[in-house]
């Protein structure tokens, strides 16, 4: 026995001491930093994760954080590019592979035009890999048909910021500045499960004696800390904010000084808030007269007070306006520009901010620079060194696209970092449309539920092993460590680009040996545009996180905005009315409940990472459906029972979960698995009008239970 122990002990020292990799969490736009200690045992590996001091989120860490590892280091991870043949997926060389690309795409361009590819891409990409996209579809490829997931997480909160205050930066302050809030309103976010490492913040706030109003359809870890919460109807936000400022403007608890000074649009938001009836409010939205009265009192009459925003109100058909009706509360109280008071709309994926900022959204060029602007289309070609006819006119949104792939305008399609089958609304039509396509190319870690659809999937770097900057939610730039060498041939995101590049003949365009030198080129390419990244290096990133706008290298960044003038020309926030909207689909006979949807905390959008977690995935290894027991008991549902969800689009298998935190008319699903459990297979397809954000969170169900055919 002792003779094994020492031959054990020697060996665990010829096996040498623990290696330390420096890095970022992959998941969330906090961008918690961490270290990951691999100590090498006898016959395995132990891996142990410490969080790392960063000014976002202190020292913390959350499950997600301390387990994302797992994924990266799991043995499942594709390491080959692989072609599909005969239905299986065969490994061929890189060579082969970008020698199919360029023969496969080129051919849908000759007979289909330039615009016959579409790209997809992911807001959990790093900045360089995000703008070498934008940038390799205008000009590698020069179609105008690009998009991505952030469309879903970002873009009605972006469209209403960029409209309202003429700048979109998630936060208008740092977060450091919760705690002197007396007022939070917190609308559709359920940040103790979606951010948990900022919860401290709230906590704090509580302490200092802020009053805080969750605006929610379901009880969640969130309300739980909340003074008032108002459970609201799913969708019908808007109205509830003009609700509040019904009694605001009633009670005259705006401020005067600052609408005349800083605002545009009051009188014509005043007459037509004379219109609101609270009553009538009162039964679209679900909340008591005296709930909303004390809402709009406590806001409007205390010091300071700061409202943050999610995807509860924002992923709606009518997201954009609920979100300026929104920041018509922060407007016409003044409560913007100085310590403790601003606005937040609270990203949901890790570079959301970044991400929709340097060019893979369809309407835009580096900078927040738009591609319909003549002065923007001409800097930035010379900042490319192409020709401004070259360059694209606008494409469409992330479904619009899956669109023309249904009706044959694109037949080729090459998604990065993204899961269209289970992230798109209506996933029935998604899974069939791009059935359609002539060539799918998919570069992933893992073989998603959109990968196994694929003619081709590449492998790319998990964040462990690819460096790049990230852009986390309170517009704070940030560098990625990464040290650790990808397993087989897996290759970064931008260096795939750089080569396929290459192929098209348009390697001079994208001759870059580093993320630093993508960096540099995004610096200059964001100069003088609204998101500028001038000022910010890698040198500085070693040292610090740096606000954007950073216009030059002594520039501090700026932390909190608008101290002094919003960004439109004339300095001035823009108020507008906004109409009680109700959701596009309502309940009936046949699909009596709303359905909405949202995430659980050991899980990140589609799952295809933290499914892939040992730990994440046995946590919740299935989807749920939470529902109340009231209204379980009139549809024959038992808990814990296997139950088919319906609506008019598809059908989905789940377990109940009984809950009291619930509204009656309400049942909710996660949106972290595919196949039979993917609940966007139910969810509407109708998009805001403005942004072209799907209404993912309601739609109308009903529920069933599953009958086992087998007992029969
Ligand atoms: Fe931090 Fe978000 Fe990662 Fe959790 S998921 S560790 S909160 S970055």
């Amino acid at each position: 026995m002792n003779d094994f122990l020492s031959y054990y002990r020697q060996k665990e020292k010829e096996l040498g001491t623990e290696k330390v990799t420096e890095t970022q969490c992959p998941f969330c736009s906090v961008q918690c930093t961490m270290q990951l200690f691999e100590q090498p045992r006898v016959g395995r590996k132990n891996y142990k994760v410490i969080p790392k001091n960063n000014p976002t989120s202190g020292e913390r860490l959350c499950i997600k954080g301390l387990n994302a590892h797992q994924h990266a280091l799991n043995q499942e991870r594709i390491q080959y590019p692989m072609l599909k043949k005969n239905g299986e997926f065969v490994r061929i060389s890189w060579q082969k592979a970008i020698a199919y690309i360029r023969e496969r795409f080129s051919d849908i361009q000759r007979q289909n035009g330039v615009d016959g590819i579409g790209l997809y891409g992911g807001g959990s990409l790093t900045n360089e890999s995000a703008y070498l996209l934008g940038k390799f579809a205008r000009v590698a490829l020069t179609t105008k048909h690009i998009d991505y997931n952030g469309r879903f997480c970002m873009s009605a909160a972006a469209t209403a910021a960029n409209e309202a205050f003429g700048i979109d930066r998630g936060f208008t302050n740092k977060l450091s500045e919760i705690p002197f809030a007396r007022c939070l309103i917190l609308a559709g976010t359920n940040i103790a499960e979606c951010q948990p490492t900022l919860m401290p913040y709230l906590t704090k706030a509580k302490e200092n004696g802020s009053f805080i109003i969750v605006i929610d359809p379901r009880e969640t870890a969130t309300t739980e800390i909340a003074d008032l919460h108002l459970k609201v109807k799913p969708g019908m936000d808007a109205a509830l904010v003009n609700g509040i400022l019904k009694v605001i403007f009633e009670k005259g608890y705006f401020n005067e000084e600052f609408i005349n000074e800083r605002t545009n649009g009051f009188q014509e938001l005043k007459e037509h808030i004379s219109t609101i009836q609270l009553d009538n409010i009162s039964k679209m939205t679900g909340i008591p007269e005296d709930s909303i009265r004390l809402a709009a009192v406590k806001y409007a009459t205390c010091s300071t007070g700061m409202i943050f925003t999610a995807r509860g109100v924002e992923q709606q058909t009518d997201g954009y306006m609920a979100v300026r009706n929104f920041l018509n509360l922060v407007l016409v109280t003044g409560k913007i520009g100085k310590i403790g008071c601003g606005y937040g709309a609270i990203t949901g994926q890790g570079n959301g901010q970044g991400g929709r900022e340097h060019g893979q959204k369809a309407d835009q060029l580096p900078g927040y620079r738009h591609l319909e602007n003549k002065e923007h289309r001409k800097y930035i070609s010379k900042v490319w060194g192409v020709n401004e006819k070259d360059l694209p006119r606008q494409g469409v949104s992330a479904y619009e696209m899956i669109e023309k792939i249904d009706t044959g305008e694109i037949q080729g399609l090459f998604v990065m970092g993204s899961n269209p089958i289970v992230s798109n609304p209506n996933a029935n039509f998604v899974e069939q449309s791009l059935k359609k396509l002539r060539f799918l190319v998919v570069v992933d870690l893992f073989i998603s539920e959109t990968a196994k659809l694929a003619d081709l999937i590449l492998p790319c770097s998990s964040y462990l092993e690819n460096e790049g900057t990230m852009t986390n939610l309170e517009g704070r730039v940030t560098l990625r460590k990464a040290s650790r060498k990808s397993p087989g041939e897996a290759m970064h995101d931008w260096k795939i680009l750089c080569e396929i590049a290459k192929a098209f003949e348009k390697g001079k365009y994208f001759s870059f040996f580093s993320p630093e030198e993508i960096f540099n080129e995004i610096r200059v390419a964001s100069r003088g545009g609204i998101a500028d990244y001038y000022g910010i290096t890698y040198k500085r990133l070693k040292k610090e996180r740096v606000y954007w706008p950073c216009p030059d290298h002594g520039h501090p960044g700026e932390s909190r905005l608008f101290t002094k003038r919003f960004r439109h020309p004339d300095g001035k926030g823009k108020l507008i009315s906004v109409r009680n909207i109700f959701p596009k689909e309502r309940t009936d006979n046949d699909y009596p409940l709303y359905l909405t949807t949202g995430r659980v905390i050991s899980h990140y959008l589609t799952g295809v990472q933290t499914r892939n977690s040992p730990s994440l995935r046995s946590r919740d290894f299935e989807s749920f459906l939470e529902i109340h027991p009231d209204t379980a008991k009139k549809y024959k549902i038992e808990n814990h029972a296997l139950v088919k969800l319906t609506s008019k689009r598809g059908q989905i298998t789940v377990r109940s979960k009984y809950t009291n935190k619930i509204r009656e008319d309400t049942v909710f699903v996660p949106f972290h698995w595919g196949d039979d459990q993917n609940v966007n297979r139910l969810t509407h397809e109708a998009l805001d009008p403005t942004c072209k954000m799907p209404g993912f969170k309601v739609c109308a169900v009903k529920v069933s239970p599953f009958i086992d055919l087998t007992l029969n």
